[in-house]
Order: structure tokens, then C-alpha cells, then sequence
């Protein structure tokens, strides 16, 4: 136990780390360019929230959430997805409050309890997005482009976006009771889960994964077909919006994500090369959630991408990301005697920007020259005390494997402009 990590959790080592780094750079640009602002809520907040705002009939909080009593009695829950915190965020500091509407974004850890396997751990990352004061289709359409912007930056191919609306408390409730009369005579053959869902939200029957409940539900109702005609008239704008924007959508009136709380647009992307986990990011519309999480009467939508999905689908097509951890220089000391004018010479470089490294192990000097080797560095500063003595030090360039000798003042500035290029 001492040596292993829990089930479902990943460390993330130093030649992996660079890409994550690269990925959140990229997601924060942008989310510059689009004008959404970060916030980092707690990594844990009080279970009913999530009770709440993710909602009692969901696999979240019925079955994946990492639930526990504190010292003082409290029950906590650490974070399951970033919703449910950003609109209690949102209500809590009043964000209301002013001009809207108010976009947000975050980035971290997320923590569910579910079955580990390829591109689905316990611990796992989140980007997400919310957008709260505003009803506009514009605002889907900004936020379902944003998603597809970003995977096309990181370079992914092949994706589909799913697309649907599952309607408003005005026309759902229609739908459900469509949905129930449609189900009921064969309510024993449908899974438990569904047998389950079948009263408190019968909609999800729809997105079973269950070969079953899947033929049973061949000829059910559907969202799309019970629109009131404010949904239907919405669906069509956001639809418009993407069509004018270029953004490709296929229809899936079977999609309605898990989520308790969504209204209107629901979206999922899906990959096609990382086998039965294939969501790399979704979303959706929630008009519903903060007046439930004791706010105002809000508007919001948002989507949330895997972190580890995109990562996963980028190795699995082939994609490089621009990733540079080799040190510009190594300096290399013959005799210990300048090895403390190695040590200055090594943070004034730094100082300069220039990424340097030295020996730590007291190699010997072809020693060193291999470490250096192994380290990548493009330039290797050897100095001697023979050198030391004339003021000079020797500049090899590994790659075309010559040197040179330059006076120990002008090194600096000798490397500033080699490795500027
Ligand atoms: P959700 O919050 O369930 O809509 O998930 C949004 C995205 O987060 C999914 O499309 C996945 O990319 C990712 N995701 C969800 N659950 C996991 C998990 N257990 N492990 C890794 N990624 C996940």
C-alpha cells in the first residue's frame, strides 16, 4: 500500500507533465480570446450541493461521489464536476449582481467513483466552462464553438458533436409522462437502473447503455419531438448560430445527458479512437440550476472537457505537442577548483532566461559530456582550470559537434545570442 496509489488516480511525471502544461496554456488562451474569467472554488464543498445541484437521481450522487464526515460533523463531499460549485460561487458572492452575463471558466482535479479503465480514473481533470445571466442561442452557440475550437487547436481529428434539446419544465413534463406511458408495459424488462429512473426521470431511459432497454426504446418518444414551441424556436437560433459559425453537428434525439438539471441544449462530443469511454467533452444549458441552488432566477449553460480524454485521443491519433524541457546549456568543469564559477556562471545564466544545468555527482568530464548528452543540451560551457588561469572557457555545440573558445566575460552574452535563434 505504501508503494501504490489508489485506484483510479495517476501521477503525472516530468516528460508527461510538459503536455498537460501545453493543453492548460492552450485552454487558457482561449478562454482570453473568448473573454472568460477563472475562478477556483474549493476542492470540496457540502454534500448537499451536489445533492442539489447535480441531482438526487443521477449515477453521481447516487453511486461516484467521494462523500465524508469532518471533525465538526459535517458532511463534505470533494468535488464530482465544477458546476455545482461555480453556481453556488456565482449566488454566494453575488455575481448577480453585476453586469451580465458573468463567464467563467476552471481547470482541476475532479473526483468520482466510478470503475477505472482507459480514460476513466477516480481522479481525474476537468476544463469547463459557464456562462450564467443570459438565454440567448448566441451564448449555446459560443460555447459549443468555443469546446470545438479547442479541440481543433489541440489538433484532434474525427470528432462528432451530438446535438439535442431536452426541452423546459413546460414541455417536459409532457414528455415524461409520454415517456412513462410509452415504457410502462414493458417495465419489467427494462435494467434496474431504468426500472429505477422510470418514475424520477424517464428521460434517461433513453441514454441507457443497455442493449435492452435500447431495442425496448427503438420507437420512444423523443425530446426533439415534444418541444414547446419557445424550445423548438430556441433550438432553431442555436442551430443557425453554428451553422453560421461552420460548426458541424449531427442530431441526437436520444441524448440527454446525465445531469439532473439540464434544459433546452444538451451537447456531447464524442471520439471515435479511445474504445468505450468515447465522451472527450459535453454540455448543456441549465436555466433551472441557480434558482434551485438559492438564487436568483438565472439563466446558465456550460460544458466540461476530460483532460485525460483529449490527452488520450491526441496519443492515440499521432499528435506531438510543441514540448521543450532540454536545457539550452550544460556547463562542464574539469578540477574542483572552478566548479564555484561554474555555480555563477550557471545562475547568471538563468538569471538571463536561459534554461542551464551542471553536474551534481562529481563526474569526470567525458562523464559529464555524456550526461549532457543524455540531457539534450544544445550548448556544453567547458571549464578548466587551465582555462580558468587564461580567462577563457570553451563552447561546444553538440548538435554540430564544434567549439570554441570565448572570453569568460563575454560568455554570457556569447549564449544569450546563440541560443536566441
Ligand atoms: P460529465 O461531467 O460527466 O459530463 O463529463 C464531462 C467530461 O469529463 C467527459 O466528457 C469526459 O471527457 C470527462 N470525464 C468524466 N468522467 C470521467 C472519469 N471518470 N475519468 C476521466 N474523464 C472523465
Amino acid at each position: 500500500m505504501l508503494t501504490t496509489r489508489p485506484r483510479g488516480t495517476n501521477d503525472i511525471l516530468p516528460g508527461e507533465v510538459e503536455k498537460w502544461q501545453y493543453l492548460e496554456e492552450l485552454v487558457r488562451q482561449v478562454c482570453r480570446e473568448y473573454g472568460y474569467g477563472e475562478i477556483r472554488t474549493p476542492l470540496f464543498e457540502h454534500t448537499e450541493l451536489f445533492a442539489r445541484g447535480v441531482g438526487e437521481t443521477t449515477d453521481i450522487v447516487e453511486k461516484e461521489m467521494y462523500t465524508f464526515t469532518d471533525r465538526g460533523h459535517r458532511s463534505l463531499t470533494l468535488r464530482p464536476e465544477g458546476t455545482a460549485a461555480t453556481v453556488r460561487a456565482y449566488v454566494e458572492n453575488k455575481l448577480y449582481a453585476l453586469p451580465q452575463p458573468i463567464k467563467l471558466f476552471y481547470i482541476g482535479p475532479m473526483f468520482r467513483y466510478d470503475r477505472p479503465q482507459a480514460g476513466r480514473y477516480r481522479q481525474f481533470h476537468q476544463f469547463g466552462v459557464e456562462v450564467f445571466g443570459s438565454d440567448s442561442p448566441a451564448i449555446d452557440a459560443e460555447v459549443i464553438a468555443m469546446a470545438m475550437d479547442i479541440y481543433s487547436r489541440v489538433g484532434l481529428q474525427d470528432l462528432e458533436l451530438h446535438l439535442n434539446s431536452v426541452g423546459c419544465p413546460d414541455c417536459r413534463p409532457v414528455l415524461r409522462e409520454q415517456l412513462r406511458q410509452y415504457f410502462r408495459p414493458q417495465l419489467a424488462n427494462l435494467c434496474p437502473n431504468c426500472q429505477g429512473r422510470f418514475e424520477k426521470n424517464p428521460l434517461r431511459i433513453l441514454d441507457c447503455k443497455n442493449e435492452k432497454c435500447q431495442v425496448i426504446g427503438r420507437q420512444a418518444p423523443t425530446p426533439l419531438d415534444a418541444l414547446c414551441d419557445p424550445c423548438a424556436a430556441h433550438f432553431e437560433q442555436v442551430k443557425s448560430y453554428l451553422d453560421a459559425a461552420g460548426v458541424k453537428y449531427v442530431l441526437n434525439n436520444r441524448l440527454v445527458r446525465g445531469l439532473d438539471y439540464y434544459t433546452r441544449t444538451a451537447f456531447e462530443i464524442m471520439a471515435r479512437d479511445i474504445g468505450a469511454q468515447s465522451s472527450v467533452g459535453g454540455g448543456g444549458r441549465y436555466n433551472g440550476l441557480i434558482e434551485e441552488c438559492g438564487g436568483p432566477p438565472t439563466p446558465g449553460i456550460g460544458f466540461a472537457l476530460g483532460l485525460e480524454r483529449i490527452l488520450l485521443t491526441a496519443a492515440n491519433q499521432g499528435i506531438d505537442f510543441p514540448v521543450n524541457i532540454r536545457p539550452a546549456v550544460f556547463i562542464a568543469t574539469v578540477g574542483r577548483e572552478v566548479d564555484k564559477q561554474a555555480f555563477e556562471l550557471l545562475q547568471q545564466l538563468r538569471r538571463q532566461g536561459i534554461a542551464a544545468e551542471k553536474d551534481y555527482l562529481n563526474r569526470s568530464l567525458k562523464a559529464q559530456m555524456k550526461y549532457a548528452g543524455k540531457l539534450e543540451a544544445r550548448l556544453v560551457v567547458i571549464l578548466g582550470d587551465e582555462e580558468a588561469a587564461r580567462g577563457v572557457v570553451v563552447i561546444r555545440d553538440m548538435q554540430a559537434g564544434t567549439q570554441q573558445e570565448v572570453a569568460l566575460g563575454e560568455t554570457v552574452a556569447y549564449i544569450k545570442a546563440r541560443t536566441a535563434s
